[in-house]
């Protein structure tokens, strides 16, 4: 088999320092091609992975989605030629399963069905590894093997810099927005958690016309963050209730939509709990893959809240990709606060560090 080689960080262990070296991509199949990366974002789910949260089997290259640019096509690949622009999604549209034919792409089951598909191999010294991609991206890499049904061309307006942003907490949230809570003019709004994913559902927020947007969050910077994106009211999570503090701005009924992007079990159900009755609630984050969540039964039955998951924002790639991308190209929606540094491959055991530290909004890495 013919391989092409590519740089990589490489998770070999759990919570351990990743390998940062050269690795044997194989050659593109039926439906594959080989993107180079310009740009990928560093979120929790990738500290998620790197922690052993996320049922990773290392060594696995990390990193959800990424910009870059087709180098390498495969038999049968369509409508791409090299040297375009792409924003390599994490999450597929097959066309053919079963969700993608109820119209539910978010949870097509090329993605949550299948495993992190093997893409690479990796010299150990004593015989060659498979590595594999995580989420069928593996963006912390120069090169990324990866499918055409994950893969979007990009308009020349959008720099890579803001483009990387799209397939992360862009879509989840504003589609947290738009598409699942449908947020209506004047409609109260909680955002609990003020990462990446909370600071853009405070500015879909305000894109949708919300009257009230209560920001929610123990951080004082990213709560200051948050009231320049648009929200109108800050609740400090660490002092007081903040089920309390949205009842008291949103007479005495909890708001008309919580958007919950903070992971904890306790968020969870703090977001059920600050709905008014009949209200909407999105849950978005995850602590880890066998958390679970206590509620009050009334809270899910009799006062008829609609509490709603949210995987990537409930996408559909080919209709929700270009409204973001224009969006994000436009300036409707403020790229400036969230990108806090960039790096090189060779940093990115910092990236980790910093994003567990809550130091960066957003860690770009630059392979
Ligand atoms: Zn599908
Ligand atoms: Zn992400």
């Amino acid at each position: 088999m013919n391989t092409l080689a590519a740089r990589a960080a490489v998770l070999t262990e759990f919570e351990s320092p990743f390998f940062v070296g050269q690795i044997e991509l194989r050659e593109p199949g039926p439906g594959q091609l080989v993107v180079r990366t310009t740009e990928a974002p560093f979120c929790s789910t990738d500290w998620m992975g790197w922690r052993g949260m996320r049922r990773k089997t290392p060594p696995v290259v990390l990193g959800h989605t990424a910009v870059g640019v087709v180098e390498h096509l495969g038999p049968g690949v369509e409508g791409l030629t090299p040297g375009t622009r792409v924003l390599v999604a994490g999450t597929p549209q097959c066309g053919s399963c079963f969700y993608c034919g109820i119209g539910r792409p978010d949870q097509c089951s090329v993605l949550l069905d299948g495993s992190d598909p093997v893409v690479a191999s990796l010299d150990s010294g004593g015989g060659r590894l498979d590595v594999r991609a995580a989420g069928r991206v593996g963006a912390y890499a120069d090169r990324m093997l990866v499918e055409r049904i994950q893969v979007h061309p990009l308009p020349d307006e959008l720099p890579d810099s803001l483009a990387c942003l799209l397939g992360c907490g862009v879509s989840t949230a504003l589609g947290a927005v738009f598409t699942i809570a449908d947020v209506q003019p004047r409609q109260s709004v909680a955002v609990l958690g003020l990462g990446h994913l909370g600071l853009w559902a405070v500015q879909g927020a305000r894109l949708a016309g919300a009257g009230r947007i209560v920001a929610i969050d123990g951080h004082p910077g990213r709560r200051a963050i948050a009231e320049s994106l648009g929200a109108t009211d800050l609740v400090d999570a660490h002092r007081g209730d903040p089920v309390a503090a949205v009842q008291a701005l949103t007479e005495g009924r909890g708001a008309d939509v919580v958007i919950e992007a903070a992971g904890p079990a306790l968020a969870s159900r703090q977001a059920v709990l600050m709905a008014r009755r009949a209200g909407t609630v999105v849950l978005t984050g995850v602590a880890h893959s066998a958390t679970e969540v206590e509620l009050p039964q009334l809270q899910l039955t009799v006062h008829g809240k609609k509490v709603v998951g949210c995987q990537n924002g409930q996408i559909t790639p080919s209709v929700d990709l270009p409204r973001w991308t224009g969006m994000l190209a436009s300036g409707e929606l403020d790229a400036s606060p969230f990108v806090t540094r960039r790096y090189s491959l060779d940093e990115i055991d910092t990236v980790v560090r910093r994003s567990l530290a809550l130091d960066d909004i957003t860690g770009v890495l630059v392979p």
